[in-house]
C-alpha cells in the first residue's frame, strides 16, 4: 500500500526495532529510565531549553503544557485551525478548565498581532484571565515566518502572557527553513515535538521548557495517566529517529513537491498548496469518492474530503509518487 493519509502511518523499521530491544530501561515514573532521561536531555539541548519530558502522545504533551501554564478559569489564545484547539477533543476545556479563545489564522498560519492584542481580556471579574498564546509550526505543513514568531512571542511576553509552541513537526520546519530547532523554539516557554509523525517512531512526544514548567507538566502527566514505566523501549525509537530520520525529512519535502508538480499537470485536479511534506488538492465533488475508490483499488490510500490532504513520509519513495500521479492521471483519462 502507498498510504498518503498521514505521516503517522509509518511502521518502525527493522533497525529501529533493534534499537528498541537494546534499550536500557527503568521505572520512568520514578525517573529511573536512563533511555528516557537521555532522550529528554537530548531534545532539551537541541531546542535550547533546560528540561524535557517524554509523553505517550502529542495531544497529552500539549494538554499537560497548557495545564502547566494555565489554571482553572484562565484562558489561552489559539488559532482557529490549531491542532490543540480543533483536533484534541477540546482537552484544554474538558480536562484543564481552561477557556480557549480561538482566533482566525491568516493564510500563512500566523495569527495577526492586532487580533491577539484585541483578544487579551482586561483584568476584571467578568473575564477569564488571558495567560497564554499558543502557536503551531508547521501548521498545515506551512513553516511559520521566523520574523513573525519573534514578533508574536515578544509581543505576548510584553503583555504578560506565556508562550507555547505545538511543534509536532518542528523538525520538518527546521529542515525546510534551514533554521536549527533551537532557533525555531526561541521565544517559546514550552515546545511540544512529535516523534510519531515524519520522524517515524511508533509512539512518543517530548515537551521542553524550563525546569519549573517541566516540573509542573510532570505532575499533570501523572494526573492524565501518562506516567509510563519501562518507557525506554519507546524512547530508544525516538533517539534512533533523531540519529537517522531528521536530515531525510528533506526527501519527504522533495516527494511532496514532486507529487504537487505531477498532479498540477492533470485536468481535473486543482493543487491548492504544497509545503514541507503536505499537498492539498481539490477534485470536483462527483470525482471525490470514485477517485478515492479507484486509488484504493490500486493500493493507494488518500482522504476523500472537500480538500484532500496528501502527506509524504519515510515509507513513500519517489517511485511511489510517480505511481500515484500515474493512477490519478489514468482516472481522469478513463
Ligand atoms: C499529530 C499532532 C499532534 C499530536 O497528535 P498525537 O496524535 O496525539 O500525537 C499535535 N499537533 C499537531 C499539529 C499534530 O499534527
Amino acid at each position: 500500500m502507498i498510504d498518503l493519509r498521514s505521516d503517522t502511518v509509518t511502521r518502525p523499521s527493522t533497525a529501529m526495532l533493534a534499537a528498541m530491544t537494546r534499550a536500557q530501561t527503568g521505572d520512568d515514573v520514578w525517573g529511573d529510565d536512563p533511555t528516557v532521561v537521555l532522550l529528554q536531555e537530548r531534545v532539551a539541548e537541541e531546542t535550547g531549553k533546560k528540561a524535557g519530558l517524554f509523553f505517550p502522545s502529542g495531544t497529552q504533551s500539549n494538554l499537560a503544557a497548557l495545564m502547566a501554564h494555565c489554571g482553572r478559569g484562565d484562558e489561552y489564545l489559539v488559532g482557529q485551525a490549531a491542532h490543540t484547539y480543533k483536533f484534541e477533543g477540546g482537552g484544554a476545556a474538558v480536562l484543564g478548565s481552561i477557556q480557549p479563545q480561538p482566533l482566525d489564522n491568516a493564510a500563512d498560519g500566523t495569527i495577526p498581532l492586532e487580533r491577539i492584542a484585541a483578544a487579551i481580556k482586561p483584568v476584571d471579574d467578568h473575564f477569564a484571565r488571558t495567560r497564554l498564546l499558543a502557536l503551531e509550526n508547521t501548521i498545515g505543513g506551512t513553516v511559520l515566518p521566523q520574523d513573525y514568531v519573534a514578533e508574536a512571542t515578544a509581543f505576548a511576553h510584553g503583555r504578560g502572557l506565556a508562550t507555547h509552541l505545538d511543534g509536532a513537526r518542528l523538525f520538518n520546519a527546521a529542515v525546510a527553513s534551514g533554521h536549527p530547532p533551537a532557533a525555531l523554539a526561541q521565544g517559546f516557554d514550552s515546545v511540544s515535538i512529535c516523534f510519531s509523525k515524519g520522524l517515524g517512531a511508533p509512539v512518543g512526544s517530548v515537551l521542553v521548557g524550563s525546569e519549573a514548567l517541566i516540573g509542573e507538566a510532570r505532575r499533570w502527566r501523572k494526573t492524565l495517566g501518562g506516567g509510563m514505566r519501562q518507557a525506554g523501549v519507546l524512547a530508544a525509537a525516538c533517539l534512533y529517529a533523531l540519529d537517522h530520520h531528521v536530515a531525510r525529512l528533506a526527501d519527504d519535502h522533495a516527494h511532496a513537491a514532486r507529487l504537487a508538480a505531477g498532479l498540477a499537470q492533470i485536468d481535473g485536479v486543482t493543487v491548492v498548496s504544497q509545503a514541507t511534506n503536505m499537498v492539498f488538492a481539490r477534485f470536483a465533488p462527483e470525482d471525490r469518492a470514485p477517485l478515492a475508490a479507484w486509488l484504493t483499488d490500486r493500493g493507494i490510500l488518500t482522504g476523500a474530503g472537500e480538500q484532500t490532504r496528501l502527506v509524504t513520509h519515510l515509507d513513500v519513495d519517489a517511485d511511489d509518487i510517480d505511481t500515484v500521479v500515474a493512477a490519478v492521471r489514468a482516472y481522469f483519462a478513463r
